[in-house]
């Protein structure tokens, strides 16, 4: 378990060779070190300091105090922390309703909705043998409508049409209606975004849920937002009852953080990753390999 801060806790662990045994000021210190590590990795300050004082209870027992290596037995212990905190094993999506099941994409502009919604198509329908629709609710870009029917069409799944002049709320109900005359097994709504949180764009994704009873609302997230990743996902979660994480464009040189503020703020699962723009760049997350990453 190499890792950036494994050598740092090292290192501080060598300057206090002679000492009889380890005190806890030095795990204190040690405890530092994991900090600056955390907020290295974009994570939320507020996320950081919860997760510092759980590490902290099990880094003053017998492991990292009376252990031969203090510094790997508590980067074991950070790493087991940020699994647990991610979440352990592999969180699907759930098709457990009546046909078709919905599937709600929130998120702000640019994080990654519409591609996500073609990727996500294109996995429950060869992973799961889905027959897949997807439609699109944002009215205010005729531009992301297109891009929806263009991806939709390189997922091999089906696009239900829908035009600026429609509300939202009747599109997503003529789409329910196609996909169950149809017998479309899921139906895949992208919805408008912003570039910020705006208060209409939250009343009109409550309506479409509302509307809609979708049985995954999934919150979309760029990686990259680092510590604003907090403020987008207590909006969203504040609005609607999410069950899902989408954590996109992890492909970036961003060391991931955001996946332990986000998984905090809102105690949803993160199911994915979008590791690429392309539509088959989506992995299922893997809450191990993502806590070596955040450690660097
Ligand atoms: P939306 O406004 O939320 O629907 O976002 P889009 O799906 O239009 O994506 C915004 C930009 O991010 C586009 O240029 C996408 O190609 C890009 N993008 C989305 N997901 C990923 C990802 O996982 N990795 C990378 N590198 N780019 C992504």
């Amino acid at each position: 378990m190499a890792s950036a801060l494994s050598d740092k806790l090292s290192r501080l662990v060598k300057q206090m060779r002679g000492q009889a045994r380890i005190t806890e000021e030095n795990v204190q210190e040690m405890l530092r070190e994991v900090r600056m590590a955390l907020l290295e990795a974009d994570v939320a300050l507020p996320v950081v300091r919860d997760f510092i004082a759980r590490v902290k209870e099990k880094a003053l027992g017998k492991e990292v105090v009376g252990s031969l290596n203090p510094g790997q037995a508590l980067v074991g212990i950070v790493h087991r922390e940020l699994v647990s905190t991610m979440g352990e094993g592999v969180a699907d999506i759930n098709l457990a309703a009546q046909p078709p099941a919905v599937i709600l994409m929130a998120g702000l502009q640019g994080a990654g909705k519409t591609t996500t919604t073609a990727k996500l198509a294109k996995h429950l329908i060869e992973k799961r043998k889905k027959k897949v629709l997807t439609v699109s609710g944002d009215v205010y870009r005729p531009a992301a409508i297109e891009q929806l029917k263009t991806v939709t069409k390189q997922a091999g799944a089906e696009w239900f049409p829908s035009t600026p002049d429609q509300k939202p709320v009747d599109i997503a109900r003529a789409a329910v209606d196609h996909a169950r005359r149809q017998y479309f097994d899921v139906l895949l709504v992208d919805t408008a975004g912003r570039l910020a949180i705006d208060e209409a764009m939250m009343r009109e994704i409550k309506e479409l849920h509302a509307a809609l009873k979708p049985v995954e609302t999934l919150f979309v997230v760029d990686a990259m937002q680092g510590q604003d990743a907090v403020n987008t996902a207590k909006a969203f979660r504040e609005a609607l009852p999410l069950t899902g994480i989408v954590l996109t464009k992890l492909d970036g040189d961003s060391r991931g953080g955001a996946a332990l503020s986000v998984r905090q703020i809102t105690g949803a699962p993160i199911k994915f990753a979008g590791v690429s723009e392309k539509i088959d760049g989506l992995e299922v997350f893997d809450a191990d390999r993502h806590a070596g990453r955040i450690l660097g």
